[in-house]
């Protein structure tokens, strides 16, 4: 069961690299961010349409690894309708997920829905930078930093 279980996320995975969501600069986007990952080469840029404190629309472009790319493509979708803080919430479950942590709190995990699909990266760590370059990424649009983000 746990072997179809890795190949189902696997095929979410490589379906969403294949076919990215929301894969387009975003017009009349209000805030933007540039990221990249020196250890692998992924480079993203993440646009956002911030609307009364909420993600109103979000899109990426970039080019990367599968998981990169299919990660930058379930951020953008589980992203639009939420509120910053909500945004903080699920990256800090996120990131418990990939480094293969315990949060102590199993509906907090539910929560993060398709993204449980790269909860096999916990055994990779050098991939993790992989699966969080979009999240970085965006923590710095909404910060409307500057700089581009380096995972180094
Ligand atoms: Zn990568």
């Amino acid at each position: 069961m746990i072997t179809d279980l890795y190949s189902l996320y696997q095929d979410v995975i490589l379906d969403h690299n294949r076919r990215p969501r929301n894969f387009r600069a975003l017009e009349g986007f209000s805030q933007h961010a540039d990221g990249y990952n020196p250890l692998c080469g992924d480079k993203v840029t993440i646009y956002l349409q911030m609307k009364d404190g909420r993600i109103n629309d979000i899109s990426f472009q970039g080019s990367g690894c599968a998981i990169s790319t299919a990660s930058a493509s379930l951020l953008t979708e589980t992203l639009k309708g939420k509120t910053r803080a909500e945004a903080e919430a699920l990256f800090e479950s996120f990131h418990d997920l990939l480094t293969g942590k315990d949060s102590g709190n199993s509906s907090e995990l539910g929560g993060l829905g398709k993204l449980e699909v790269f909860s096999g990266v916990s055994e990779f760590p050098a991939r993790v930078k992989c699966a969080t370059l979009a999240w970085h990424t965006l923590r710095s649009a909404l910060d409307k930093k500057s700089e581009v983000v380096s995972t180094e």
